[in-house]
């Protein structure tokens, strides 16, 4: 079934980047896409058309590489991203951020809120924001709610380290990048935190950087 007349445009901006293949380009911090909030998702694209580009979206996802990204993070305003981390990190680290494996998951129109008041501060990145990380204190667990791609319910609770990956991919289906909520004095390159912040948790580079971590206690290690 075709789309309806109202969404031909994004349906459009979808085909023509499909239409040059492979790896989709990633729209850089600065572009108002990234800031302008998303559509939710209600059909724009049709089932074969989503597919396509949910495909689009791994297939990038996967060259960055990255463990999440946003529709706006390709030019699209659409309420959809996709998520998958293999966590391919030494044991203490995936045992003190909660890295566990998470499978591929396309999220639609998600939304979540907070369970608990717990708080998890570590380093994370963007690829819409090449070369730097800090360090951003978010919900420890949250409660997303929304749809797969296939329009079946979603209604999951993430803890660990696949929590601070759908709050960062829904944070961009709203327009906020991670830099907004992080902390500043903690800004570093990939460079310094491969060097010098590699730990395990980032209680060294507070330290040094000058940067509150959340209160004892509400730091979880999982
Ligand atoms: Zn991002």
């Amino acid at each position: 079934m075709a789309s309806p007349p109202e969404h031909a445009p994004l349906a459009e901006r979808v085909e023509e980047l499909l239409a040059a293949g492979g790896p989709l380009p990633i729209v850089a911090a600065g572009q108002p896409v990234l800031r302008q909030g998303t559509e939710p998702y209600d059909g724009q694209l049709g089932p074969a058309l989503l597919s396509r580009f949910v495909e689009a979206l791994r297939a990038t996802m996967h060259a960055a590489p990255g463990v999440g990204l946003a529709a706006p993070q390709v030019g699209v305003p659409l309420r959809i991203a996709v998520i998958e981390d293999p966590a391919p990190v030494p044991e203490q680290v995936a045992v003190a951020r909660g890295r566990v494996p998470q499978p591929f998951r396309v999220l639609v129109n998600p939304v979540y809120e907070p369970v608990g008041g717990d708080r998890a501060a570590f380093f994370e990145g963007c690829l819409s924001v090449p070369g730097w990380q800090a360090v951003v204190a978010r919900h420890a667990e949250v409660r997303l709610r929304g749809a797969d791609e296939r329009g079946r319910t979603l209604d999951e609770v993430f803890t660990g380290w696949p929590a601070r990956i759908v709050q960062h991919e829904t944070d961009h289906l709203d327009g906020t990048l991670y830099l907004d909520r992080a902390e500043p004095r903690s800004l570093a390159t990939n460079e310094a935190v491969a060097a010098l912040w590699a730990q395990p948790t980032p209680h060294a580079a507070a330290r040094a950087l000058g940067f509150p971590l959340p209160p004892d206690g509400a730091q979880l290690s999982r």
